[in-house]
């Protein structure tokens, strides 16, 4: 068997917890990783390094091209640059796959869904461009490019097409944004017809999109959106299936992918055993499927897909008693079993 080398960032807030989480589950799983664990975030700062994204776990993550990481804490307002916004832009991590999907036994209002939100990752308003006017007038400039647009709407549709998927809806707000938007839209419309006819194309504004959305999410697909319109729908769309518990994600280059949960890094449940490590063992799962050990991937999807349907042994937030370290107990004892 294959021995791999994956960078593990463990992260702040819950991140630790959940990550020591999808390490044991993975190991479990009997795959060979060697788990390079690096410093970023509040964390990596506390520790004496100089900025929360060190130079050295970049080198990493560039040497080894695989990484899997716990959510990191940014301070609000001034300070350091957003450690994913400069991970995912010095990494040229462009796409954002974070698949939403109903899972059995986890009860919510709607049955049947299974979309992937794919978002652009290294612009929009993540560029970080701001600047003062003057005292009292500060603007946050929105950037989309065409290079950026059409790469991320090829991603989405290879993707949906790999995947045997039936319709791409891209989210929008081009009626106000005729520039940026448009250009996304321009960008979507020329990838579908020339080169996936095939797949079904619609264009949505966002706020009717969000409103289809919770009114019935089993019609969706997959959606592709600019940055900031993801962010934001990917949480939503968690609640609509069980939470941030369970959603997972993966921000994907060309030669390199990180592995993350959609979820932050909790610090009003941080350090209390209270947070379910699932989105981040399901990232794992996306990673160990990108390096090509999917029977691994699948013996810790059936497991953990057995326990929720049993409905006996689940952490808070999907309605059980059990903390953090009991769920992995678990989880780590039904992959080792293979059941
Ligand atoms: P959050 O996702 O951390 O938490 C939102 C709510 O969901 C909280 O009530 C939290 O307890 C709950 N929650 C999240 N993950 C959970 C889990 N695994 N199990 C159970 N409950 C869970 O969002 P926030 O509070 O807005 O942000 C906290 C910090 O995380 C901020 O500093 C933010 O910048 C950062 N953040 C980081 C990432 C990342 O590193 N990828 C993503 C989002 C937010």
């Amino acid at each position: 068997m294959a021995q791999h080398t994956i960078v593990m960032i463990q992260g702040d807030g819950i991140g630790p917890e959940v990550s020591d989480a999808a390490r044991r589950v993975i190991d479990a799983s009997g795959v060979k990783i060697n788990w390079e664990v690096m410093p970023a975030g509040a964390s990596a700062i506390e520790q004496g390094h100089d900025n929360v994204l060190p130079a050295i776990t970049l080198d990493a993550i560039r040497h080894h091209k695989v990484a899997l990481k716990g959510p990191v804490t940014t301070p609000v307002g001034k300070g350091f640059k957003s450690v994913n916004v400069q991970l995912r832009q010095q990494l040229k991590l462009y796409a954002a796959i974070r698949p939403v999907r109903s899972l059995v036994g986890v009860k919510t209002r709607y049955e049947d869904v299974d979309m992937v939100i794919v978002r652009e990752n290294t612009e929009g308003l993540y560029s970080g461009i701001e600047n003062e006017i003057v005292p009292g007038v500060v603007t946050s400039l929105k950037v989309a490019s065409e290079p950026a647009c059409t790469r991320i709407s090829r991603y989405a549709f290879r993707y949906a097409n790999r995947r045997h998927r039936k319709k791409v809806t891209v989210f929008h707000k081009a009626n106000i944004m005729k520039l940026t938007d448009g250009m996304f839209l321009d960008c979507a419309r020329k990838v579908w017809k020339e080169e996936y006819p095939n797949i079904e194309y619609e264009e949505v504004i966002i706020d009717a999109g969000c409103m289809r959305l919770v009114q019935d999410p089993t019609r969706m697909d997959v959606l592709l959106m600019e940055n900031l319109y993801g962010d934001l729908v990917s949480d939503l769309c968690a609640g609509l299936v069980g939470g941030l518990g369970v959603v997972p994600g993966s921000n994907i280059g060309d030669d390199v992918a990180v592995f993350e949960a959609v979820h932050g890094s909790a610090p009003d449940i941080a350090g209390k055993d209270m947070a379910n490590p699932l989105a981040c063992i399901m990232s794992g799962v996306m990673m160990l499927n990108h390096i090509q050990e999917e029977a691994a991937g699948e013996r810790i999807k059936v497991a953990y897909n057995a326990i929720l349907a049993e409905g006996k042994e689940l952490t808070r937030d999907l309605g059980g008693t059990l903390g953090t370290k009991a769920f992995t107990e678990v989880l780590v004892k039904r992959v080792a079993k293979g059941s």
